[in-house]
Parts: C-alpha cells; sequence; structure tokens
C-alpha cells in the first residue's frame, strides 16, 4: 500500500505528472478538480455548487470537499491498496482529515511530491491550457486569483509536509521526462530511507 499526494500550484504539473505515476505504481487517481468538473458536466446538484467557487478561483468549502474525499474512498475499495492524491489535500484542515481518515482505515500518506515551478511560468502554461482545454477557469482573472488562494491557503501545507519529513520538493519546470526521473528518483530513496 502505498498513498501519495501529488502537490502544486495550478499549472504545475500535477495532472500530467500523476499519469505517469499512475502507469509506473498502479495506484488509484483521485483528482479533486476532475471529479467536480465531472459533476459540473453531469449538472448534479454538488457540480452546480462546485461550480460557484470553481468560476471564482476560490477553493470548494473545507467539509464538503473532506465528504466528498470520504465517500470516493468508500466507494471504491481498491483504494484501500493505495491512492495518488492529486490536488487534495489544499488546505492544512484538509490535510488534518486526510490524515484521520486514512488512519482510521489503517493507512497514511507515505509520500508528497511538491513541483516547484515559477509563478510567471505558471500564467503562461493556464494560458495555454486554456486555449486548447476551453476550462473555464484558465483565464487571467481566474488563474490570478487560483494562484493568490494557492499562495495563501495551499503553499502553507509545504512546510506541514516538510514537518512530518514526508516532502519531497520538485522542480516543476523543464523537459516532463526529465521531472517525472526526478519523482521517481526521489521516491525510491524516499522508500529506502523508510525500510
Ligand atoms: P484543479 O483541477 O486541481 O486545478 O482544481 C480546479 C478547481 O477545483 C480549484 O480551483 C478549486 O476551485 C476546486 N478544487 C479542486 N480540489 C480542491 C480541494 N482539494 N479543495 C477545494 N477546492 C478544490
Amino acid at each position: 500500500m502505498y498513498n501519495l499526494v501529488v502537490f502544486g500550484a495550478p499549472g504545475s504539473g500535477k495532472g500530467t505528472q500523476s499519469a505517469r505515476l499512475i502507469d509506473e505504481y498502479g495506484l488509484y487517481h483521485i483528482s479533486t478538480g476532475e471529479l467536480l468538473r465531472d459533476h459540473i458536466a453531469r449538472d448534479t446538484e454538488l457540480g452546480r455548487v462546485a461550480n460557484e467557487y470553481i468560476s471564482q478561483g476560490h477553493l470548494i468549502p473545507d467539509d464538503l470537499m473532506v465528504d466528498i474525499l470520504e465517500h470516493t474512498l468508500d466507494e471504491n475499495p481498491e483504494t484501500a491498496n493505495g491512492v495518488i492524491f492529486d490536488g487534495f489535500p489544499r488546505t492544512i484542515p484538509q490535510a488534518k482529515a486526510l490524515k484521520d481518515m486514512l488512519a482510521r482505515r489503517g493507512s497514511k500518506v507515505d509520500a508528497v511530491v511538491g513541483l516547484e515551478v515559477a509563478d510567471e511560468e505558471l500564467i503562461d502554461r493556464l494560458l495555454k491550457r486554456g486555449q486548447e482545454s476551453g476550462r473555464a477557469d484558465d483565464n487571467l482573472d481566474t488563474i490570478t486569483e487560483r494562484l493568490k488562494v494557492y499562495n495563501n491557503q495551499t503553499a502553507p501545507l509545504r512546510d506541514y509536509y516538510v514537518g512530518e519529513g514526508k516532502y519531497h520538493g520538485i522542480k516543476g519546470s523543464g523537459p516532463i521526462d526529465d521531472i517525472f526521473d526526478d519523482i521517481r528518483k526521489a521516491l525510491a530513496s524516499a522508500r529506502e530511507n523508510d525500510k
């Protein structure tokens, strides 16, 4: 069992690197952003609530987000074999809730991969992605707000996980393959140290 948190600002490459990690380690992937976008596409009640926040570049309230995550774990028993958490946690209360949730299941966060990319590059990438993907929150106003929210509410998680001895900072710019190699090396050495 191996639980991995992929952490980073919007546009840092969490989705891209998570896809590779799934291929490599065969873990269950939970992207809270994708999960919410799926609800919005299906126009569920949750989707309508989530859209209010997402379109403003704000975070979904912690209680609601934690509930959604707990349901996802319960409804997918294969998550007991290990999960890549992509986009969760995004606040300290979410990190604490994740710790409790996993502890109740006899499990824990094993490692956190933090993709570190400069703000100017993030903005460039998100604007490009907006042109290609049509994601409604990839426009300059929402991007600026999302980066502000990230710096205020999510970035403090770095120190939280450094304190837990789980944080592995990875330079998230440059060729995708090189970034993935760095992640693989960091996780391999973390696993060696855990033995
Ligand atoms: P993402 O695809 O990870 O960039 O997420 C897109 C949007 O979904 C974010 O800007 C938030 O509005 C919302 N969201 C995703 N994950 C979370 C989370 N863990 N907590 C709160 N809001 C979230």
